[in-house]
């Protein structure tokens, strides 16, 4: 073997190490460069027969073309590793973005509502407060002017749960008990909406459900009047339905308010002229609200003296189920999914 043939041996041995297109193939490839028959290890072996000048030169030119194919081996398995380790990844890679398909989903008509309802009051200055569904008697009750066997109690059908003393512990028939949380938590001057889910003894029908959802309001600050009431009602009233709708009061009774009114908006569906929905009156009752009762006040420590409210709260459904021509409060709860995605 000459000088000549050691370079194409070397050129060779290069060539099938970059035709190799995996790291298994390669590594065949540098098994079969390192079989004896091998051209670049036969030259090796045969070197001894050659003469001194001779086997220094050949052996020089030999040992530069196996460093030649050690190198092109090397970067052929790193470039191989590379190229494994990106397929790899590409198929274990997870698509963000796919959808599967179905359409999106969206809020809950009665989510939305209370959604809109706490940005209006938001946007009014007031702050959202939750309080928890299952309630003591105190909250519920006791603390909102209605003492045990207080005959108003009548006026909710309450579910009482099991507890250790029995009557003491209930599923909450309104948000009121989260004012007096509230109140017994911080200090005055108090703004805050507190939405939230409520529960009655109540059998389903179309104008009825055991489970539905309140928003109320409180507001404690100094030198508050019933004026301030009417005027912020007012003010919901054509933020949230619009500049031609509007509010009137009318005396009513609520123990923890003093004087007490029910609250009436125009009527949404004939503008105030009279219909069906409105009985001819051209009105629609929303709510109750009225002036915090002093009793009120003294259950959380504050001095009546010093401090005046008014509450007002209403039902999130009734309203919902009107606004968008729902005439059975049962559909927005039975979560049929072909009603629900209409809204
Ligand atoms: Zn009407």
């Amino acid at each position: 073997m000459n000088a000549e043939d050691v370079d194409r041996a070397a050129s060779e041995a290069v060539a099938s190490v970059r035709a190799a297109d995996d790291l298994e193939s390669l590594a065949a490839v540098e098994a079969a460069l390192g079989a004896k028959s091998a051209p670049l290890n036969a030259a090796k072996r045969s070197l001894g027969a050659l003469e001194p000048d001779q086997r220094k030169e050949l052996g020089r030119r030999l040992n530069e073309a196996r460093a030649e194919v050690a190198t092109a081996v090397e970067t052929r398995r790193s470039e191989l590793a590379a190229a494994a380790r990106a397929e790899l990844l590409e198929a274990e890679r997870l698509d963000l973005t796919e959808s599967p398909g179905g359409r999106a989903g969206h809020l809950h008509l009665v989510t939305q509502a209370r959604d809109e309802l706490e940005d209006v009051f938001v946007g009014m200055g007031f702050t959202v407060a939750e309080g928890p569904e299952v309630e003591t008697d105190w909250y519920n009750f006791e603390a909102l002017n209605l003492p045990p066997a207080h005959p108003a109690r009548g006026m909710w059908d309450t579910l009482y749960l099991d507890s250790g003393e029995p009557g003491t512990v209930l599923l909450r028939t309104h948000t009121s008990p989260v004012q007096i949380r509230v109140m017994s938590e911080s200090e005055p001057p108090i703004y805050s909406v507190m939405p939230g889910r409520v529960y009655r003894r109540d059998t389903a029908d179309a104008s009825h459900t055991p489970v539905f959802h309140q928003i109320e309001g409180l507001v404690v600050d100094r030198g508050i009047s019933f004026a301030d009431l009417a005027g912020t009602l007012e003010a919901f009233t054509t933020t949230y339905f619009g500049r031609s709708i509007h509010s009137r009061l009318r005396p009513s009774y609520f123990p923890f308010t003093e004087p007490s009114a029910e609250f009436d908006i125009t009527c949404v569906f004939c503008g105030g002229d009279g219909c069906r929905s409105c009985g001819g009156t051209g009105w629609l009752e929303l709510g109750g609200c009225g002036m915090v009762h002093p009793n009120v006040f003294a259950a959380v420590g504050y001095d009546p003296e010093e401090w005046t409210g008014f509450a007002f709260g209403f039902g999130i459904d009734r309203m919902t189920a009107q606004r968008n021509g729902v005439d059975d409060l049962r559909e927005l709860f039975t979560n049929d999914i072909r009603f629900l995605e209409q809204f």
